[in-house]
Formats: structure tokens, sequence, C-alpha cells
């Protein structure tokens, strides 16, 4: 399905919950969230994964908050696993839940993971994500690769002053394991832009000029992708404000209360409560078609954007 700008949008990025089990400072995670109560069910989202797939949507990332907290997460997979035209179906987290899980996410269905890691050091890390515990994440890590995930992705969002420091270390865990780190620029999502703590891809590639550039994993990424030479895994750069990728853009997001926001970079949001409520799966679709036609040309981060809600909210 086309949007007005001839994107053709491919992808859903379905939030499962608002809830997160971590208070990361720039993502503000708890701060407002909705009540679990008002959170869509497992059959709201497999008939909302139904709609898309009518309308050529393939892949469909799991995200949130945090996406482990859902108890019929297993479940939910497996139901949007069984969905005719559904190609591929990834889960963001923020990895506080894995240890243990690995398996039973592949048998579910999952085809792969991105895992948040903003620190390499256990104090740094429970700061910056309000108590978080890095060893449940590294041994997160080390089950999805041993059950053959593949490529593990790494999400670390640098804060200039907080975490920049490890970008080498970051670095240095592609050296021998099949990980692809992603550095990712900060976003104004909060309720006001810390521009100052904005790291940019560019300023990364002046910082660490070795890295050698790689053809990208699929068309259309977001990441610019490098690699260290001799090493197996890759570095991307991810930096949706100083270096946009609109143009690009394949998707759009339902959060977990049935709102449906086609940009991140802009307020405008389509309520499918209504159709979901109503049983109506024809209203459903017609909702989705209008907010994917109204799909904004561009993000508006660089133009004094006032974020009304964090990524938390609308789903990362
Ligand atoms: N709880 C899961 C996790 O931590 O991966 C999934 C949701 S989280 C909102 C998804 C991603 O959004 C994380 O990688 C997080 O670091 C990133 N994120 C949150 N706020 C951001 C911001 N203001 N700028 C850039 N990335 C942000």
């Amino acid at each position: 399905m086309n949007d007005q700008f001839g994107r053709n949008i491919t992808y859903l990025r379905l939030s499962l919950t608002e809830r997160c089990t971590l208070r990361c400072a720039y993502c503000r995670a708890g701060e407002g969230v909705c009540p679990k109560k008002s959170e869509l069910t497992r059959g709201d989202f497999l008939r909302i994964v139904r709609a898309f797939a009518s309308l050529g949507v393939d892949k469909v990332r799991l995200t949130g908050g945090e996406p482990m907290l859902r108890r019929d997460l297993l479940e939910i997979i497996r139901d949007i696993r069984a969905v005719e035209g559904i190609r591929e179906i990834v889960m963001t987290t923020n990895g506080q839940h894995l240890p243990g899980m690995s398996r039973a996410l592949k048998e579910a269905g999952l085809d792969r993971l991105n895992i948040s890691l903003d620190s390499l050091r256990p104090e740094r890390y429970a700061e910056i994500t309000g108590g978080g515990s890095l060893e449940r994440v590294l041994t997160g890590i080390e089950e999805t690769l041993a059950e053959g995930f593949s490529p593990v992705k790494l999400n670390v969002v640098l804060l200039r002053g907080q975490n920049d420091d490890e970008v080498g270390d970051f670095i240095e865990l592609t050296k021998h394991r099949p990980v692809y780190v992603r550095f990712i620029e900060y976003m104004p999502l909060g309720e006001t832009d810390r521009a100052d703590l904005r790291v940019t891809g560019g300023e990364l590639l002046r910082r660490f000029p070795a890295l050698e550039a790689v053809p990208p994993i699929y068309a259309g990424q977001p990441s610019r992708d490098y690699r260290m030479p001799g090493y197996v895994g890759r570095v991307g750069l991810i930096d949706p404000v100083s270096h946009r990728f609109c143009a690009d853009c394949n998707r759009v997001r339902v959060m977990s209360d049935g709102m449906l926001r086609p940009c991140l970079g802009s307020n405008e949001e389509f309520s499918l409560k209504l159709a979901l409520k109503s049983g109506d799966d024809e209203a459903l679709t017609q909702v989705i078609l209008r907010a994917i036609r109204l799909k904004p040309e561009t993000h508006c981060f660089s133009e004094g954007f006032a974020a009304e809600k964090n990524m938390s909210h609308i789903g990362g």
C-alpha cells in the first residue's frame, strides 16, 4: 500500500504495552503510562496485523514499553506467525527478561531481536536505565546468539558525556561475534529536546576513521553500515535528526492503546479503538488506509518539534 508520496508501507511497529521495567532518563517510561486495562488484547493485535497484512505489510516489530512484560507474548507471536503474508516478526527489548526465554521465543516464531544496551559498565548501565542489570542483558545476548538468532542487533542510544566514551568498546564487541551494534542519535521525544546530548553519526565517523562502509542488509534500512577491517560483526549509524531518511520510510506504528501513528516525528494520530470495539474489520482497514495515505512527507525533528509523547508511549 503506497502513501501519497509513493512510499510503499510494508512494516508495522506494534507496541504491546507502555509498561516498562526500566526508567531510562531520555525515554522516561513509567511517566503517565496507560493503565494495564487500557492495553489492547491479544485478539485486537491479531485483527490489526491481519488488516495490515491485507494491505501489503509483511514485517511486524513487537515493541513497547517493554514487550516482554506481556504475559501472552508467546501466544501473540504464534498468532502473528500464522497470519498469511507476514514474512518477518522481530522484537525490540531491553533484555532484562531475556535469560531463559530465547528458545521459547524462537519456537513461537520470532525471527530476530534488537536488544537495547546503552553501556557496558554495570554501574553506568544501572544509572542510565534507572536500575537495570547489565548482567541480565549480557546473559540474554549470549543465549540468543547460542539459539541461532541472527543477526542480533544491539541498540545504543549515544548520550554526550554519559556513554559516548564507550563507542570503541562497543565496536570491539563486533570483533569476534556476529553482532550488529547500532549507534542511535538521541531524538527529541521527551518534554524538551536535549540537543546538547546528541552525538551525530558524522562525528563518530571522524572519531573512528578506520570504519569501512559496507552495503546495507536490505534496501531502505534506516542505518548506514560500516565494519572494522577484519571484524565479524557490523556497526550501524542511525541518525534521523542529522541525516534524514524519511524518503525511504516504510513504517507506521500502532500503540498499545489502539492509536495509530504514521510518523514518529509528528504528533498526528488515528484511532483504531472504535473499529476494534465494533468488531468491524472493514472499518478497521479504512482507518488504516486513511492514516497511511496521510503519512507526513518528513518528520519535524529539526523544526522545533514539541513531542506530545515519549518513545515508551509511542513504541520505539
Ligand atoms: N523496552 C524496549 C527496549 O528498551 O528496547 C523497547 C522500547 S524502547 C522505547 C525502544 C528503543 O527506543 C530503545 O532502543 C531506546 O533506547 C530507544 N529510545 C527511547 N527514547 C529515545 C530517544 N529519545 N531517542 C532515541 N532513541 C530512543
